[in-house]
C-alpha cells in the first residue's frame, strides 16, 4: 500500500455534485479528518437536476442538496464547504470554471486534492468528466504559476504546489486505503444525501457497497477499503 507520507495532511476535496465525494472517498475523507487532517469540500454543481420526482421545483432541490451536502460533511469531519453552484449538467472546460478552482486552491493550499477519475471508457457523467478534467488542469500547472489568474496575486492568492491526488472511482485503482472503522461514516454520510439516495434503512444497497469495499480490502490484507488512482506531482 501506498501511504500519503504525513500522517493528517490538508485535503481538499473537489466533487461534482453533492454526495459524489461520499461515494467515492467518504471512509478515507473521515478516516483522515479523525486523524486532524484539515479537510475542506468545494461541490462543483447546485446539483438542481437531480431528481426523478417531476414535482420538485429545481431550486428547491439545489436548497435540499446544500443542506444534505452540510449534514454529510458534518458527519465525515469535513471543516469547510465551498459551494460553487455552477448549472447542474452544464459544467464546461472553460476559464471560468478553471478560475474558481484555482483559487479554491490557492486559498485552501491542499497538500493533497481528491477529485473524480475521468479515465473512463464511453458512457460518464459529463460533469464528473468536467470536473475531474478541470480539477486535474488547474492542480497543475494553473494553481502553480503565478501568470496563470495574476490578479489572485493582486488578492494576495499565492500559486500552491498540490503534492498528489487522489482520485475515486478509478478503473485501474492503484492505492487502498483500509477503510474498516470508517465505513459506517460513509455510509451515514451518504444517506444524509435523502433526496438523492431514500431510505437509509436500504440494507441491499449497503451489503452492496460493503461488497465492493470488501473486494478492495482483499489488496491490503483488511477487511474493508476504498480505493483510488494516486498521482504524485514532481516537486
Ligand atoms: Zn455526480
Amino acid at each position: 500500500m501506498t501511504q500519503s507520507q504525513s500522517e493528517s495532511p490538508n485535503i481538499l476535496v473537489i466533487t461534482p455534485h453533492p454526495d459524489d465525494a461520499e461515494g467515492g472517498a467518504g471512509a478515507t475523507i473521515a478516516k483522515w479528518a479523525a486523524r486532524g487532517s484539515w479537510i475542506g469540500l468545494v461541490v462543483c454543481t447546485n446539483g438542481d437536476k437531480g431528481t426523478s420526482d417531476r414535482d420538485v421545483r429545481p431550486e428547491d432541490l439545489a436548497m435540499t442538496r446544500e443542506e444534505e451536502q452540510l449534514n454529510a460533511a458534518k458527519v465525515l469531519g469535513i471543516q469547510h464547504v465551498s459551494f460553487l453552484r455552477l448549472p447542474d449538467q452544464n459544467l464546461q472546460d472553460n476559464d471560468e470554471f478553471r478560475e474558481k478552482l484555482v483559487r479554491e486552491i490557492r486559498t485552501h493550499r491542499p497538500e493533497i486534492v481528491f477529485t473524480i477519475d475521468t479515465n473512463r471508457p464511453y458512457i460518464i457523467h459529463r460533469d464528473h468528466r468536467m470536473t475531474g478534467r478541470v480539477a486535474l488542469d488547474a492542480v497543475f500547472p494553473y494553481a502553480r504559476d503565478h501568470l496563470a489568474y495574476p490578479q489572485h496575486l493582486a488578492e494576495g492568492l499565492e500559486p500552491h504546489k498540490v503534492r498528489e491526488v487522489y482520485l475515486w472511482g478509478s478503473d485501474q485503482p492503484d492505492t487502498f486505503i483500509d477503510a474498516t472503522d470508517t465505513f459506517d461514516k460513509k455510509v451515514e454520510a451518504l444517506f444524509c444525501h435523502r433526496s438523492q439516495m431514500g431510505d437509509p434503512s436500504n440494507e441491499a444497497r449497503i451489503a452492496r457497497w460493503r461488497q465492493r469495499y470488501e473486494e478492495a480490502g482483499k489488496k491490503i490484507g483488511t477487511p474493508l477499503a476504498e480505493s483510488f488512482k494516486r498521482i504524485e506531482l514532481s516537486r
